[in-house]
């Protein structure tokens, strides 16, 4: 197989708004590579669509903040959600400048409002395609230093003495080495680990299990967001909570308002909802009937209803996987505790968001700390060394079926037992030394997986594989 060779100063792995986020800012002196698993344009980032939050036309960011430690029941680190909403007040403003152009009501924004938002404070692009708008903008902004890989598939960190000095990975089927002084993950979070899932398949915790394999701490991998309505139909897709915030409510199949006893009604946090969907038996729906311009504002959505035949004024839904709050954990400025080894959105545990994400803050924080990661980048100067790849040696057929059973037990009400026995089953998967994209694909999402359940069960993380105990070998030439 053949070996294809590359070298920048920086390495992103993404190409979502944390990664770009981070590429744009960093100085053009510096080279950069960026590299998506596979489109560049498949990501969550892409699929956003209530938009982004902003106190940009308050007086101060203080409602912002109170609302988000709120949301997450003062679980949320108040210093850093101090930054992400301080911060956050000139996003705004900074993204026009890259060209977005956000949706406008006669002179003003036209903004929206989301579950546990006490005010109108969503910017949206596109109505309800923001991720798609912006995504698109920013990318076309992307100056020269700035190399795309697509279908780049990173399987592992390279480690000389303790500190990141690049990765290996496969694009498409070939071998390629990516040598950089300095390497930041932006690879987002869990989604694709099950199918009840509002992500795309390919984002699958894979950042976690490459920042665990060199050293790098996680924290509160449990900590897990269930989005109350995705449309329930056998290819799940994302109702928008600006839907809610516009005036839909939810009810069951008799017409009653199921959130009738909270105070925030069907704007309730998100836990609350999903949780409340959940324990319900029978089919839900979003009833529309109280929203005004339902075509105009969200015009992807009555295009999905339309091509599948829903009744838009009553859009049947089930809560099912969104949102990974945990994950790696970094300082305010998105350093690792691994020299050279950085991570922003998704995948990092920056705080802002505790134990459940006050909605359309994480493309703020993939704005606000992609900024500061760029800011605090150091690059290493040492030497690129690879060592030898390992991979779980198991059939499609038998990673289908370990596949299936993560889907049983990552539920809003997780099945310890179904969990358990889920760490038994990999546990004694033997390995390989013949390592294929397919087969490094699979142990990813495993590794994942099992990062996952080790957290929910509070097990301490120790793979008996242990990967990461792996001695550096190869001098890259
Ligand atoms: C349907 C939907 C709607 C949403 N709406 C909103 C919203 O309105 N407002 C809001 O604030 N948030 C929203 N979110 C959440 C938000 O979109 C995400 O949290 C955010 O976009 C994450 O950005 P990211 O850059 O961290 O990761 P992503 O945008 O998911 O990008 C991940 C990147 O990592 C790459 N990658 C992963 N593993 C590897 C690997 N091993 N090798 C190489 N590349 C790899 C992928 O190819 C991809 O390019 C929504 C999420 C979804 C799913």
């Amino acid at each position: 197989m053949s070996l294809h060779k590359e070298k920048a100063d920086i390495l992103i792995i993404g190409t979502g708004l944390a990664a770009v986020t981070t590429a744009l800012h960093i100085p053009s002196d510096l080279s950069v590579i960026l590299v998506s698993k596979s489109e560049l344009t498949e990501t969550n980032s892409d699929l956003a669509q209530g938009g982004i939050a902003s106190s940009y036309l308050e007086e101060t960011s203080e409602a912002h903040k109170a609302d988000t430690m709120f949301a997450s029941n003062m679980t949320s680190c108040i210093e850093r959600v101090d930054i992400l909403t301080a911060e956050g007040r000139q996003t705004i403003e900074e993204m026009e400048r890259f060209g977005v152009r956000f949706d406008r009501d006669g002179d003003g924004y036209d903004l929206g409002r989301e579950g546990a938002h006490q005010t109108h404070r969503i910017f949206h692009a596109g109505g309800d395609e923001t991720g798609r708008h912006v995504m698109r903008q920013l990318r076309r902004s992307l100056p020269d230093n700035v190399k795309v890989l697509e279908h780049v598939l990173v399987h592992d960190l390279v480690v000389w003495q303790g500190r990141v000095v690049g990765a290996m990975a496969f694009q498409r089927e070939e071998r390629i080495h990516i040598e950089a002084g300095a390497v930041v993950l932006a690879t987002g979070g869990i989604g694709g680990l099950v199918d009840w899932t509002s992500n795309v398949r390919t984002v699958t915790g894979d950042g976690l299990v490459l920042a665990n394999r060199c050293g790098a701490e996680l924290t509160h991998l449990q900590r897990i967001q269930f989005h109350p309505t995705l449309l329930a139909t056998e290819e799940p897709r994302l109702v928008t909570e600006a839907l809610r915030g516009a005036g839909a409510t939810l009810i069951d199949a008799d017409g009653r308002h199921v959130m009738a006893h909270h105070l925030l009604g069907s704007l309730a946090p998100r836990d609350e909802v999903a949780r409340v969907l959940t324990e319900r038996n029978g089919p839900i729906y979003l009833d529309t009937t109280n929203v005004t311009r339902l075509h105009d504002r969200f015009p992807k959505l009555a295009l999905t209803c339309d091509e599948l035949g829903i009744d838009l004024r009553q859009i049947p839904v089930r809560p099912g996987l969104h949102f990974h709050m945990g994950g790696i954990e970094v300082d305010d400025m998105g350093r690792t505790g691994v020299d050279g080894l950085y991570a922003v959105g998704e995948v990092a545990d920056t705080g802002v968001h505790g134990a459940n994400r006050l909605a359309s803050n994480s493309l703020l924080e993939c704005w606000v700390f992609g900024k500061r990661v760029a800011q605090a980048i150091q690059l290493n100067d040492a030497p690129f060394t690879t060592s030898e790849s390992l991979a779980y040696d198991i059939s499609f057929e038998m990673f289908q079926e370990l596949r299936s059973q993560i889907g049983n037990w990552l539920t809003i009400s997780p099945n310890l037992e179904e969990m358990k026995c889920f760490l038994q089953n990999t546990q004694s998967l033997t390995l390989t030394k013949h390592v294929t994209r397919q087969l490094s694909e699979q142990t990813l999402l495993l590794d994942a997986a099992r990062l996952l359940a080790q957290s929910i069960l509070g097990m301490e993380r120790h793979d008996e594989h242990d990967l990461s105990t792996r001695t550096t070998t190869t001098v890259f030439e």
